[in-house]
């Protein structure tokens, strides 16, 4: 048997209950090196077999899985943050179809929400935005045509780009074709929830800059949008006046 299971963020208490019990009992853990906090391996039996995933081929993972099925043994694929983005899951979910083994998948807080916790920041403010996009540039890994920044860019909704550290001058740029303006507010943050964690508030167009200044290229995730600035308008969920399904309001009568 083989279980997906999300790391979290980076800090080793931000994996979940069931993860953590999960790693505690696995025969073999193959873990994403280039992401996965390593303090998250002290969880693992003594015996267990540990591999690193950042130097092995897909077909190095599933061999090694496939072995240890072999001796009834279980794997715990561990993937940073929620393993359904940007995880590179399915397709060894389709292998493992080929091969009759089963697997199952626990999730992870993903990285866009460690950024969040580190800003306290909200991405669906009233008034402001109701949407989160998740995105990429386009790197060696293709994006479709229609999915380029600056047609996304055109809902001027919050935004989270992974993947993208390394490009931001041409990120800044795509931005500022959609709805953004160079003064719209953006922030990096660097290793969300790892103990050398930076957040960095700047603007859309400041951002190559600032991450310039801050030594920053790799393992960040970039956020765009006017929820950075902060609430002008009060949710209605909590308003005296609204009624919902657990508390009578006063526009009720
Ligand atoms: N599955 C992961 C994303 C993997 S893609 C998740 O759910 O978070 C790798 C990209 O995720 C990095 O390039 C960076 O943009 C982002 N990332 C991962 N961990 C991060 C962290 N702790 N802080 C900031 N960005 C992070």
């Amino acid at each position: 048997m083989v279980h997906f299971v999300g790391a979290g963020p980076g800090a080793p208490d931000l994996i979940t209950l069931r993860g953590a019990a999960l790693l505690e009992s696995a025969d073999q853990v193959i873990y994403a090196g280039s992401l996965v906090n390593p303090a998250l391996l002290e969880r693992c039996r003594a015996d267990c077999r540990i591999l690193n995933s950042a130097v092995m081929t897909l077909e190095e993972v599933i061999e090694a899985i496939r072995a240890a099925e072999s001796q009834g043994q279980t794997t715990v694929r561990l993937h940073t943050g929620d393993p359904s983005v940007y995880g590179a899951i399915r397709e060894q979910m389709d292998r493992l179809d080929e091969w009759g083994i089963p697997y199952d998948v626990t999730p992870g807080v993903s990285s866009f929400c460690g950024a969040a916790a580190a800003l306290q920041a909200e991405y669906t403010l009233p008034g402001i935005s109701q949407t989160l996009i998740l995105t990429r540039m386009e790197g060696r890994t293709p994006v479709p045509e229609r999915e380029q920044i600056s047609r996304l860019a055109q809902h001027g909704s919050s935004m989270a780009v992974f993947l993208s550290a390394g490009m931001l001058t041409e990120l800044q740029e795509e931005l500022q074709k959609g709805a953004y303006t160079a003064d719209t507010p953006a922030a990096l943050v660097y290793k969300a929830s790892w103990p050398e964690e930076k957040t960095i508030s700047c603007t859309v167009g400041t951002l190559a800059e600032s991450a310039q200044r801050h030594g920053i290229h790799r393992t960040a995730l970039v956020l765009v949008g006017d929820f950075l600035s902060g609430s002008r308008e009060r949710s209605r969920l909590y308003d005296p006046a609204f009624t919902t399904g657990y508390r009578k309001g006063t526009d009720e009568t």
